[in-house]
């Protein structure tokens, strides 16, 4: 028979505990995760390619403030998620207690 750890008090102090859950699609969140801040919401790095992905050059290019060439220019050599928020300006916030 399988032990319930909250009960035993034996417990797995390694295992992480999520602190909150992505906003669009609900996945959970752990510590020293980054999220993003979309509107009011709060999105996991998938959500947030997700949704730069739908976003127009125009739309993008206001975001940087920068021409639409230049702002091409600067996506095609950001490869991860963090960098795709710095070029467009979005808030990226670390998961803490
Ligand atoms: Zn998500």
């Amino acid at each position: 028979m399988l032990e319930n750890p909250m009960v035993s008090g034996y417990g797995f102090p390694d295992e992480p505990i999520p602190i909150t859950d992505c906003d669009k699609c609900g996945m959970e969140l752990y510590r020293g995760e980054v999220v993003f801040e979309w509107d009011t919401d709060l999105i996991c790095s998938d959500c947030l390619r997700e949704e730069v992905q739908g976003l127009t050059l125009a739309e993008k290019a206001e975001m940087t403030g920068e021409s639409q060439a230049h702002t091409y220019q600067m996506l095609e050599y950001a490869y991860t998620t963090q960098a795709i928020a710095e070029i467009l300006n979005i808030t990226s916030v670390e998961v803490t207690e």
